[in-house]
């Protein structure tokens, strides 16, 4: 009888003993991650429903279409809305196997302003789609521009060198420069960027123009001389530009230039200037769009 069972001492009863563990850990395994992996799927479908539920309310819609709602009303939805959000940066932090889900977590991140969180997933997204390196460079503008840590010369200094090495962001790059340091921004000023920075060019005071950089670029010419900084062009062959040019010759000053902003990717119009486009969320894309109005401030002047 006792050649039917194993002796406790004998090496055969480990084996034996390991290999049922091993079953027991396995299965344990299987039917922990089946019940993680269907918990997930129930959150993003009950994650969706909610949002088809409130498409379907033309009442919250018309509600607010009409800003109808009072202020606790808009404080109820935007609370219920940053929780779904974050449900939905769970569901995403749990499995970002795409590349799609972590372009998707990247931008959560970015709205959240975690420009460091957003570089991390960027790493993994660049396993899977080596083609994003002008995002990577934008966080890392964008980290640099936040970092409160730095000097404002510290961040200068690093983002012209980012600049010098790759040639991209130079809207948001020489934006943050004739803002914060125009001095080293016309010393570095790259002169092909000239009219998709007309905006921040514009801008800048007369206090802080390079007229030796101006007086050598055609275009820069033009548009000074349209802002009345300079008198350097009889006319340009940007229809506002000349426009503006033939005014100022005859004294009239009460018009001027205002600007909105066109993906160069997916053509879409905004009133504000953007890094990554609002629509097709394209890097670098901004292209600036300028038109004549009439000038506030002396007319603002002229009724006091
Ligand atoms: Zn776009």
């Amino acid at each position: 009888m006792d050649t039917f069972f194993i002796e406790f001492r004998d090496p055969l009863f480990g084996i034996v003993v390991f290999f049922i563990l091993l079953f027991i850990i396995s299965f344990l395994s299987y039917w922990w991650g089946r019940y993680k992996t269907s918990r997930e799927h129930r959150d993003l479908e009950s994650f969706l429903g909610k949002f088809e539920s409130i498409t379907e309310g033309d009442e919250l819609s018309k509600q607010v279409q009409t800003n109808s709602l009072t202020s606790e009303s808009w404080l109820l939805l935007a609370q219920s809305f940053e929780h779904q959000g974050q449900t939905f940066l769970q569901i995403l932090s749990n499995a970002p196997r795409t590349p799609q889900a972590l372009h998707f977590l990247i931008l959560i991140y970015e709205q959240l302003q975690q420009y460091d969180k957003a570089l991390e997933v960027m790493e993994s997204l660049e396993e899977l789609s080596p083609q994003s390196k002008a995002e990577r460079l934008y966080l890392e503008c964008r980290i640099l521009i936040s970092d409160h840590r730095l000097s404002v010369d510290e961040k200068a200094q690093r983002l012209i060198e980012l600049y010098q090495q790759h040639h991209t962001m130079g809207y948001m790059i020489f934006e943050w420069l004739f803002t914060y340091r125009p001095r080293d921004g016309w010393n570095n000023f790259d002169q092909s960027l000239s009219e998709r920075l007309s905006d921040v060019l514009w801008r800048i005071g007369d206090e802080n123009l390079d007229l030796d950089i101006i007086a050598s670029n055609a275009y820069l010419r033009e548009l000074y001389s349209a802002k009345g900084s300079v008198a350097l062009a009889e006319g340009s062959s940007v229809f506002e530009l000349d426009i503006l040019i033939a005014l100022r010759r005859y004294g009239v000053t009460k018009a001027t230039l205002q600007f909105e902003y066109r993906c160069h990717e997916c053509k879409h119009i905004s009133f504000l200037p953007f890094h990554r486009c609002p629509r097709c969320h394209a890097i670098d894309s901004v292209e600036t769009v300028m038109s004549l109005t009439k000038e506030q401030f002396e007319e603002n002047n002229s009724l006091q």
